[in-house]
């Protein structure tokens, strides 16, 4: 079975590197030609003049794409290259209903659909363990599993077309509940004068432990918030868990709250950087910054 690889950013590089290397991977595309060209000289593989290139070279083509409008043009792109027994795997975040649209668009080639959102940042895509929330049809999961073995600790079927992202909203809910606390809580230490790169040891090994904590608490040690997981594309998580909410008439604070958040961040030129830059605002609220 080959795989393909459709964008290449900070998570799509790692997913097809790691099929690259175990010898799985046929060809990729990027938007921007020059990453595909740095990957293939790294990795040897073909670079694809368009999407449908990469759909007529593999069984299973992985979409790592921004967002939902992203998701549904490579899919328009890319449908020529498909026939039965293909399998298109989207592990982009987008809303459920997006993936539902794609399954859709995708079903007239006789092909396969999964919504596959992941779950482990870029570092879970470079070594593989990503936790993948899958929905669409069981056994065309079971049928592919071998290309996904490289690339993810766990691949979890969730339910029909949709639920993997429906799953991965409730992740991004949660992401943005710890990282507001994160950032509470070592804005209150820096103002308390403690050294924060041991109070990440100490407090990181009792109750209030988690990945955020470990792996983005030094950024916030350090000022500094390279990417990691872009605001902008938190922003963008949130404002689906927002409209889905909302068309039923409900809301939650901690969404609301995080969107306004991220709004100032952004509108003051922090838009790429990591969600960790949420540290920015609670040392300036704190006066420890
Ligand atoms: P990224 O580094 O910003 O990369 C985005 C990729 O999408 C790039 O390859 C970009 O191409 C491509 N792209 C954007 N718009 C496009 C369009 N209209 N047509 C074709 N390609 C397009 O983002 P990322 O962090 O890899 O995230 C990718 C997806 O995974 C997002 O949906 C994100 O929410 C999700 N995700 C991210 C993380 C994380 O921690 N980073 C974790 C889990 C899930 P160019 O190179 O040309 O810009």
């Amino acid at each position: 079975m080959k795989a393909g690889v459709i964008g290449l950013g900070a998570m799509g590089h790692g997913i097809a590197a790691n099929l690259a290397r175990a010898g799985l991977l046929a060809a990729v595309w990027n938007r921007t030609r020059s990453k595909a060209e740095a990957f293939a000289g790294e990795h040897g593989v073909a670079v694809a003049d368009e999407p449908a290139t990469v759909a007529a070279a593999a069984d299973v083509i992985l979409v790592s794409v921004s967002a939902d409008n992203d998701l549904l043009g490579v899919i328009d792109a890319l449908k020529e290259g498909l026939e039965p027994g293909k399998v298109v795997v989207d592990t982009s975040t987008v809303a459920p209903d997006t993936a539902r649209e794609a399954a859709e668009r995708i079903r007239a080639t006789g092909a396969g659909f999964l919504d596959a959102p992941v779950s482990g940042g870029p570092e879970g895509a470079r070594k593989g363990s990503m936790v993948m929330m899958i929905g669409g049809d069981e056994a065309v999961l079971d049928r592919i599993r071998p290309v996904l073995d490289p690339i993810c600790g766990s691949a979890n079927f969730m339910g029909p077309s949709g639920a993997g992202q429906a799953t991965k909203a409730v992740n991004q809910i949660m992401v943005a509940g710890i990282m507001q606390g994160v950032a509470s809580a070592l804005a209150y230490g820096r103002g308390q004068g403690l050294d924060l790169e041991q109070v990440i040891r100490v407090v990181g090994g009792g109750a209030a432990g988690n990945w955020q904590l470990d792996n983005r608490g030094p950024n916030m040690v350090h000022d500094q918030f390279p990417p990691g997981f872009k605001l902008a594309l938190h922003r963008k998580d949130l404002g689906i868990v927002r409209d889905v909410l909302a068309a039923k008439g409900l809301s939650l604070e901690l969404i609301d709250r995080t969107l306004a958040d991220y709004d100032r961040l952004i509108e003051s030129g922090h838009g790429d950087e990591d969600i960790s830059a949420l540290y920015r605002l609670r040392c300036s609220e704190l006066g420890s910054g």
